[in-house]
Parts: structure tokens; C-alpha cells; sequence
């Protein structure tokens, strides 16, 4: 066969479909370069071992390198009995497209849509949703950390979307998007509390349906909370039940007497941005189903929290975390 004879054809090829054969001989002739999935997986190794190498089945450190499959390092357990290798029970084990994982999390910190993620990846949609998800749990599996010195809280409301739900039960099916048929705070409302200390540490977790109450709003954070800490919240309320059952330090802000600032440093300002941003950015699923919630709040805590990064190491740092669970 002659390379020129081929090339003639090209030109009968529509422009789409010329733009797809150059990738497809661009990923063969350089594939996903075989150095950066082995440093991936070396720093993935780093990560998850960091406390010393030990069996991701039982702890048991008494474990030794057992070869190589498929090229990637095995190790058997002498306790257990069992092997694995250094992504055994990470969101990317088993893969056989550890190329198209490295991209899918650069399109994730990117934040491109999955439709056109599946097109340039060459998977099926939900198969782009299923990894989502298994990043985003593995993610939301590092929970939180405990929040320091001053806290400001507040809740904020999402209308409950019929996405990703078969059957619905409590009420007739409605579009996605959508407006709520009761005006005000109903229990189609998923209710969001975020709580955010001066460092920058940031907790958001679904508290329930309709108004948050205090119980909830413990729920959500009694445990994540230092020993010494002030409270600023609005005059909700459920924070001053929350705050009297705990006996916290409660600083209020009511801002329809135009408090907004107490002795120069309680405010809700931070809180009240995060929200801002935070409903903005949730736009562009037009709706989520209300049990993905939490995985698209770990999402974007992500995102906010490593922003100053550039994004060749927002997508390092999210493989690391997202591999670092086990
Ligand atoms: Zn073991």
C-alpha cells in the first residue's frame, strides 16, 4: 500500500471526520506518552504508601513485591493472603485506559461537559458519569477537616432535580430545572449547610429537605468543630439553638438591622461569597439529582480550594487525592 494513495482519499473525507482520522493517528503514532501515566502511577504509589508499604486488604505491612502484571508492579499480603497493585481499590484500578483516565481528570479540573468528554475520550456518556462519580466519591471519602478559631456558617437551598432518579415516589415527575410548586423553603428544596473557618478550610454537606433545623445542622458539623470556637451567623434560629445545645461562642448578624460586621472581624461575608459562587458554578448540570449533591460540593471544594494552582497541578492533586483513600 502507498502512503499517497491513502492521503488522495483523505481529501473525499469530510472535515469532521478528517480532524477524527488525524487524532486517531496522532494517538497512535504518540501514545498518551507512556512516561507521564508511569509518573502518575509513581506518585499515586507515593501517596497512597507514604506511611510505608502496606496491604490495602488488611494493613498488614508484611507485604513483599509478588512481579508484574500487565507491566505494574504486584504485591502479596504474607498476612491475608491476597495481592494487589498500587491502584487496587482507587477509582482507576482495573482500567485498561490509564491514558484516558490521566485525560479525564485534566477535563474534570477544566470542568468540560461529559458529552464532549465522552466524544474526545471515545466512551459512552454514562460511562463518563460513572467515572465522575467514582472520582467524586473517592474524593468525598476524605471528608472533612476540623474548622478552627471563626467560623461563619449559613445554609443555602438547591431544588431537588429528577436526574438519575427511576422512579419517583413522593410526587409527580417535573422537568429538569424547573420552578418549585410551593413558594418559599419546601421540602423540594435540598438544603446545603457550609461552614468555612478563616483558613480557608471549608465544610458543605447536604443537611436534609425543606428548612434546615438545628439537629441537622449539628449533624452536619457538631463533630468537625475545634474546641475553642466562635460561631457568625445570621439570626436564623436554628444556629442559636445549635450553638446554646453546644455552648459555643455565637456571634449574630442581622443584617435587617444592618449588622453586617461585629467589632471588625465577625462577618458572614466569606460564607455568603462561597454560596454566591457555589450556585453559580451548579448552573451548568442544570439540575442535580438530589443524591449526587454531596459528590458535586466535594467537587467544587476542590476546585475552589487548589484555584491559585495552574492546571497541570490541579489535575495532579486531584489524582493524588482522589487515589490517596483506601
Ligand atoms: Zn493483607
Amino acid at each position: 500500500m502507498d502512503w499517497k494513495r491513502v492521503y488522495e482519499e483523505f481529501d473525499d473525507l469530510p472535515k469532521a471526520e478528517q480532524l477524527q482520522l488525524f487524532k486517531a493517528i496522532q494517538d497512535s503514532l504518540f501514545p498518551e506518552s507512556r512516561e507521564d501515566i508511569a509518573n502518575m502511577i509513581g506518585d499515586i504509589r507515593e501517596i497512597r504508601f507514604s506511611g510505608g508499604l502496606a496491604c490495602v486488604h488488611c494493613g498488614s505491612v508484611k507485604v513483599k513485591r509478588n512481579g508484574k502484571y500487565r507491566s505494574r508492579q504486584r504485591y502479596l499480603c504474607g498476612d491475608c493472603g491476597k495481592s494487589f497493585n498500587d491502584m487496587t481499590a482507587s477509582p482507576i484500578s482495573g482500567t485498561h485506559h490509564p491514558h484516558k483516565w490521566l485525560k479525564y481528570f485534566q477535563m474534570m479540573v477544566e470542568g468540560i461537559s461529559l458529552p464532549k468528554i465522552a466524544e474526545e475520550l471515545d466512551i459512552h456518556v454514562s460511562t463518563a458519569f460513572y467515572w465522575r462519580h467514582k472520582i467524586l466519591n473517592a474524593l468525598r471519602s476524605l471528608g472533612f477537616s476540623t474548622l478552627k478559631g471563626i467560623i461563619e456558617s449559613d445554609e443555602t437551598y438547591f431544588l431537588e432535580s429528577d436526574k438519575g432518579k427511576r422512579k419517583i415516589v413522593h410526587r409527580k415527575a417535573r422537568k429538569r430545572g424547573g420552578v418549585a410548586k410551593k413558594r418559599g423553603i419546601s421540602k423540594e428544596q435540598i438544603s446545603v449547610v457550609v461552614a468555612q473557618d478563616r483558613n480557608e478550610n471549608v465544610l458543605s454537606k447536604v443537611a436534609g429537605r425543606g428548612r434546615t433545623t438545628a439537629d441537622e445542622i449539628d449533624l452536619v458539623m457538631g463533630k468537625c468543630l475545634d474546641n475553642e470556637v466562635v460561631l457568625c451567623t445570621d439570626s436564623a434560629t436554628n444556629y442559636k439553638s445549635f450553638a446554646k445545645k453546644k455552648g459555643i461562642q455565637h456571634e449574630i448578624l442581622n443584617a435587617n438591622k444592618g449588622v453586617r460586621v461585629k467589632k471588625g472581624i465577625y462577618h458572614i461575608q466569606h460564607v455568603n461569597a462561597y454560596h454566591q459562587l457555589l450556585k453559580k458554578w451548579m448552573e451548568r448540570f442544570n439540575g442535580v439529582g438530589a443524591k449526587y449533591i454531596d459528590n458535586y460540593l466535594f467537587w467544587f471544594r476542590f476546585l475552589e480550594s487548589h484555584k491559585q494552582l495552574d492546571k497541570k497541578l490541579r489535575k495532579r492533586t486531584m489524582i493524588l487525592e482522589a487515589n490517596s483513600c483506601d
